[in-house]
């Protein structure tokens, strides 16, 4: 195969880039410029012309399911298979080091993953353990808390309380966590990537024996490493292998869980002999969506600065949408939607991206109602569901009955008869002699401590697991997993469960059976169910859906990241909920939720259709706000706003303060009326718009500004 396929259809940027043979190559640039392009091309460069093997070739993606695109477009590029390459996600690559090195990483041989739901479990039962009050110390702050420290790699050994009583509390439940976890032999997510720092930290010899393997590193999305991770990839580095980095400053949003965008700054200074470069030309977007990006953008300062531009035509106006609620809102974008596919397109090349996980809910009802198939990335995927985490908790027992995750959540479930006192004298002999629960539970057993019922509930389920794991190497995965539904009773509590729900998971508990069928191990050497169930963990973490049937894809702005879709909407566009009222008070997050913003205009190709609603029930109350600061910086001559016919008398400007004078009479209001309104207090009314249920109504108010509401639901009172 000749080298010219691997250059073609790269502008002389990206060809300067993919070619480089300086040691290091840092390639910043805006989003959709090719930078992902750039780095598949490169590897395929540095095997086809340079002649370095696949396997001393490393990649990092930030997603699973990104790396394996970018195989796929490896393999095609080459037309050669690429095993023995690495590519993964710095998490999963983590762990794959960690299950070779298991004994150097101070771990057992089948340690497990804690996904974040089961790691707050833990950290629960260490903060009950010590006796802390839940309400003055939440313990899903205490987790956040851990997952800063181990993020910056500091470990609860390296930290000094000082005099502060909330870090003593925090340090003090880090280090009991730290003891259960290691007792357990669990690790969470954080801890994948420390522990594989530190591996290499103390191993010299293991570091040495990546370094020699893998001389060229190449690192995706690069503004959202975090500190550990950064420090993992210069250790690895050494002074020898070549490092490309690629990424973005503007979209930097994980500032939040560690990510250090500085780390770009750095970048330059730890690694020597880099060659940089910048690429300007957008090949995603429309011209109109780029200039929204744009404008919304320019608004950040200590921006490293980029020209962005694009070739392509002017393309359509960006819509807006003002809806008079979430409902209203929701059944727009499905009607869009539907007008979009009747013109003869797919729904899986648009995308629903949205700032917070609750607003899928009423998304997801409008398109149900409509009958339109929907895929949600990164939601309550299939492995988070209830029913689903049971029965991998059944298969984790039988393959390590002292994981005491497992057990905890499935000791009573479905219901035998083993009750929160039971569970309770389990718990203190466990921890007073620092056993598992199964140890415990056998131990209790043995003394008869327990009462008749609750003893024979207890050594049932003990006889349940033993028998199970007893055939584990006898049978087929998809086997395990039947007995292990079937003889839990599982199937059979949710076969009893009425209505649509119970329905659904059976299905799934079923669908789990055909996952297993379909489960290919990475080694047919070793046993499959240990590597069914890391699998599965990382696959949660990764936040990825895969099916074949075509949907619209829902998923919020931050799970957008590198992706692109001819049509895009974003729901949502109003202060408070984007940007994020956390984010108001403070400068530094507001300008991560601009970058995020600039993420989520980048994903559009040809269609950008942006929503708002004036009022909106979320997270269980109702709020009124305006419409986003984000749609406000977008220059007016690429905006198209969009009104349903017959139900508006004339359209509104969303910054509109004209004034009407013919209208509202019937309402019991006028025009320059005082009035007052729970949220927002006095005002008068300027303005009225439309009528029947759906009349609305300016009002400048006193403290807040003008508002548009609906009348019927304002409540308003003359003054
Ligand atoms: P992001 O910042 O969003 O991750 P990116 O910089 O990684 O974007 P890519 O995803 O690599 O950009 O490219 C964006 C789109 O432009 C892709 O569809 C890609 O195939 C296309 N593209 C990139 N370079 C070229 C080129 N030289 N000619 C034609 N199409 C290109
Ligand atoms: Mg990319």
């Amino acid at each position: 195969m000749d080298v010219t396929s691997i250059l073609t259809n790269l502008n002389a940027a990206q060809e300067e880039a993919v070619t480089s043979d300086k040691q290091h190559l840092l390639v910043l640039a805006g989003a959709g410029s090719g930078k992902t392009r750039v780095l598949v091309h490169r590897i395929a460069w540095k095997i086809q012309v340079d002649n370095i093997s696949p396997f001393a070739i490393l990649a990092v993606t930030f997603t699973n399911k990104a790396s394996r695109e970018m195989r796929e477009r490896i393999d095609e590029l080459l037309g050669i298979s690429l095993r023995g390459m690495w590519v993964g996600t710095f998490h999963g690559l983590a762990h794959r080091l960690l299950k070779a090195h298991w004994r150097d990483a101070k771990l057992p041989e089948n340690f497990q993953i804690l996904d974040s739901d089961d790691q707050l479990r833990l950290v629960k039962r260490v903060m009950r353990s010590m006796d802390l009050d839940e309400q003055r110390w939440p313990p899903k702050q205490a987790q956040w808390w851990i997952n800063g420290q181990k993020d910056e790699g500091l470990r609860a050994a390296h930290l000094q309380e000082g005099g502060d009583p909330f870090l003593a509390t925090m340090l003090r439940v880090y280090r009991g966590y730290e003891e259960t976890c290691e007792r357990l032999g669990v690790i969470d997510f954080a801890e994948l990537l420390l522990r594989a720092l530190e591996l290499w930290k103390y191993n010299p010899q293991v570091l040495a024996h990546y370094q020699q393997r893998f001389q060229h590193i190449l690192v995706d999305e690069f503004q959202d490493t975090n500190a550990v991770q950064y420090a993992w990839l210069r250790l690895l580095a050494g002074t020898v292998s070549g490092v490309t980095a690629v990424g973005d400053d503007d979209q930097s949003i994980y500032g939040w869980r560690g990510a250090k965008v500085e780390n770009i700054l750095s970048y330059e200074r730890d690694f020597s002999n880099t060659h940089t470069v910048k690429l300007e030309q957008n090949y995603r977007s429309t011209s109109n969506i780029l200039l929204a990006a744009n404008a919304v953008i320019a608004k950040n300062a200590d921006r490293l600065g980029k020209n962005l531009w694009t070739d392509s035509g002017e393309g359509e106006a960006i819509a807006l949408y003002c809806a008079f609620n979430e409902h209203d809102e929701s059944r727009y974008i499905a009607d869009r939607l539907q007008s979009w596919v009747n013109d003869g397109n797919r729904r899986e090349d648009s995308a629903i991206l949205y700032r917070s996980n609750a607003q899928s809910r009423v998304l997801e009802a409008a398109l149900l109602q409509a009958d339109i198939p929907y895929r949600i990335y990164g939601g309550q995927r299939f492995y988070e569901r209830l029913e689903i985490k049971n029965a991998l908790s059944y298969l984790r027992l039988m393959l390590n009955c002292h994981d005491d995750v497992a057990f905890e959540r499935v000791v009573n479930v479905p219901p035998r008869g083993i009750g929160e006192r039971t569970l309770e004298v389990i718990r203190n002999l466990a921890r007073d002699h620092t056993i598992s629960l199964w140890e415990a539970a056998s131990a209790i057993l043995k003394e008869k401590q327990l009462a008749a019922r609750a003893s024979n509930a207890v050594a049932s389920f003990l006889q349940l697991i033993n028998e199970m794991s007893g055939q584990l190497d006898e049978l087929p995965l998809a086997e395990q997993a039947e007995n292990a539904i079937q003889h839990s009773g599982l199937i059979e509590m949710h076969r009893r469960e009425k209505g649509e729900r119970g329905q659904a998971r059976v299905e799934n508990l079923e669908e789990l059976i055909g996952a297993c069928r379909n489960f290919e191990p990475e080694d047919k050497d070793l046993p499959v169910l240990p590597q069914f169930l890391d699998q599965v963990a990382l696959d949660a973490g990764d936040r990825q859906a895969d099916q074949d049937q075509d949907a619209v894809q829902l998923m919020t702005l931050h799970s957008a990241k590198g992706l692109e879709f001819p049509l895009v909407f974003i729901a949502g566009m109003e202060e408070n909920l984007f940007p994020h009222k956390m984010s108001l008070d403070e400068p530094g997050r507001l300008e991560e939720e601009r970058r995020l913003a600039y993420v989520g205009i980048t994903r559009a190709m040809q269609k950008l259709v942006l929503t708002f609603a004036e009022s909106r029930s979320i997270y269980g109350s109702e709020s009124f706000n305006s419409v986003s600061r984000f749609v406000r910086d977008i220059p007016k001559d690429v905006i198209e706003e969009v009104r349903l016919q017959n139900t508006i008398s004339r359209p509104t400007s969303y910054a509109a303060s004209a004034i009407r004078s013919d209208e509202g009479e019937a309402t019991g209001f006028h025009l320059g009326q005082q009035v007052s309104h729970k949220v927002y207090g006095e005002g008068a009314i300027l303005n009225f718009e439309g009528n029947g249920p759906r009349a609305r109504v300016h009002v400048s108010f006193e403290q807040v500004g003008t508002k548009i509401l609906i009348l019927a639901s304002a409540n308003l009172v003359a003054v």
